[in-house]
């Protein structure tokens, strides 16, 4: 293994040294490379990063805290699930960042989405460190009391390591509003504290109006602005989306209200298809369908306008704008080539890390504007910070000043992007050297801790 005291030549030499130091961990790795081939020149500019081994330091999570979790089932068996907390950068404000709940999650998944978060959360202008945790639980198919059971399980643990000041969970995958419900009921039993250790919550109980949408919405904010820099729109375009979850279905619901017109949507059995577009009401019974009754996207098909591709993928067909919102590397160099293929203009990421990196690399070279996640999915986490405000102050916003606020950040987000993107506005590079400044210089102000 190459000493890790030594000066590193080049990107690679790192790169090689952050592989050996995390065997098989491949979504990290994936992350950190487009991170330090996107930060690597800055090394250079501002010496002070190189001396003060900010890279280095900022590839190893500030702490990880694993846990067993146990619960009984419905049918009185007891299951053993496996829980983390990657508390990854605390140099700019409390650790911030979602819980999965999802059989696809490893040490390697939750590092990745938490170094992620480390520069999405300094693009946001607020004061947020970063973080994120979840369990190998899959909620599917699973009864309502054995989601609580298993959130009460869960909470019992994480409540040690999580608070208002400290880290401030919320949700991703598999954990919503329901499963926020209950993660904050047991939070508070244990606890003896009403406080903001959680966002996403109920409105009746301390969230934010525009919490649940913030995601899906700023995803659409983002592409807009993104799309007018480059003198073109959303207004009559074609989007497909991947995804029917909590991102997937308010990118929809915005997207629709600006005139685009969504033709696709997807979840782990499908696509479903809808070649003039879903419509408002349409996509209001997705969502009651998928957010509220926790159902199966295919029962929505209604044998006419709405069509259902058994396994089939969101990509088919013609559409100008590509918003990946599911999961991590659902879109690999051939998917790549088949949204080219579509007519493509756009894709932007609403999901973590959608794209492999030899799709991103197909995208480029078909000349397609592309957002990462870090930038273009900030929204969610940006109106976590507004919770966490409305929580410390004992106050209140009201929905359409949070909207307005924003799409302020998001508008702030793409001023940042371009600002740090050098010549070629590769939005990529942008994102990450913009994250990674605010970030490094708080680090160097604060010594060495
Ligand atoms: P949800 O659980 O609400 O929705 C996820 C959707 O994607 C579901 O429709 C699910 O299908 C589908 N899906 C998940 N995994 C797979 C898979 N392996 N293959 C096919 N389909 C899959 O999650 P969110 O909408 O909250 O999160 C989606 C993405 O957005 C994630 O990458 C997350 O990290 C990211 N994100 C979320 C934020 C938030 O505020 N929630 C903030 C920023 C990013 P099914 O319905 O069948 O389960």
């Amino acid at each position: 293994m190459t000493d890790a005291n030594q000066d590193f030549q080049s990107c690679e030499d790192f790169l090689a040294w952050a592989e050996a130091r995390n065997p098989g961990e491949h979504e990290f790795h994936q992350a950190l490379c487009e991170i330090a081939h996107s930060v690597w020149p800055l090394l250079d500019d501002t010496p002070a990063y190189r001396d003060s081994r900010i890279l280095e330091r900022l590839s190893e999570p500030e702490r990880i805290v694993r846990f067993r979790v146990v619960w009984e089932d419905d049918n009185g068996a007891v299951q053993i699930n496996r829980g983390w907390r990657v508390q990854f950068s605390s140099a700019i404000g409390p650790y911030k960042g979602g819980l999965r709940f999802s059989s696809q999650v490893s040490t390697s998944v939750f590092k990745f989405l938490a170094l992620e978060q480390t520069l999405k959360n300094a693009l946001t202008g607020l004061p947020l460190g970063s973080a994120k945790g979840g369990a190998d639980f899959d909620p599917h198919g699973r009864s309502d009391s054995e989601i609580m059971r298993f959130c009460q399980a869960f909470m019992t643990e994480l409540c040690r390591h999580i608070g208002p000041a400290t880290d401030i969970a919320a949700g991703d995958i598999g954990v919503g509003p329901r499963e926020i419900g209950y993660l904050f009921g047991q939070y508070k039993r244990i606890r003896n504290r009403f406080d903001g250790a959680l966002t996403g919550k109920g409105l009746a109980f301390g969230g934010a109006p525009l919490r649940a949408e913030a995601t899906g919405y700023g995803l659409v904010h983002f592409a807009c602005i993104m799309a007018h820099a480059a003198d073109n729109t959303l207004e009559d375009r074609r989007v497909a989306i991947s995804g029917a979850g909590n991102v997937a279905l308010h990118a929809a619901e915005r997207a629709t209200a600006y005139g685009a017109k969504v033709v696709a949507l997807s979840d782990s059995r499908g696509a479903l298809l809808c070649d003039d577009g879903f419509d408002a009401e349409a996509i209001g019974r997705l969502k009651t369908l998928k957010l509220d009754d926790h159902g199966a996207l295919a029962d929505a098909a209604d044998g006419a306008g709405l069509r259902w591709c058994e396994n089939g993928s969101p990509w088919q067909g013609e559409f100008d704008v590509a918003l990946p919102c599911a999961t991590q590397n659902e879109i690999d160099a051939g998917t790549a080539d088949t949204i080219v293929a579509a007519g493509a203009f756009m894709l932007a990421e609403g999901a973590n890390m959608p794209c492999t990196p030899d799709a991103i690399a197909r995208l480029r070279e078909a000349g397609l504007l592309y957002a990462p996640g870090k930038a273009a999915n900030a929204g969610g986490v940006a109106v976590s910070g507004f919770e966490m405000r409305q929580n410390s102050a004992f106050a209140r916003t009201d929905r359409d000043t949070l909207d307005e606020q924003l799409k302020d950040v998001m508008a702030h987000i793409h001023d940042m992007c371009l600002e740090h993107a050098g010549q070629d506005n590769d939005y990529v590079t942008g994102a990450s050297r913009a994250g990674f400044r605010k970030v490094a210089d708080a680090m160097l102000a604060q010594g060495l801790v």
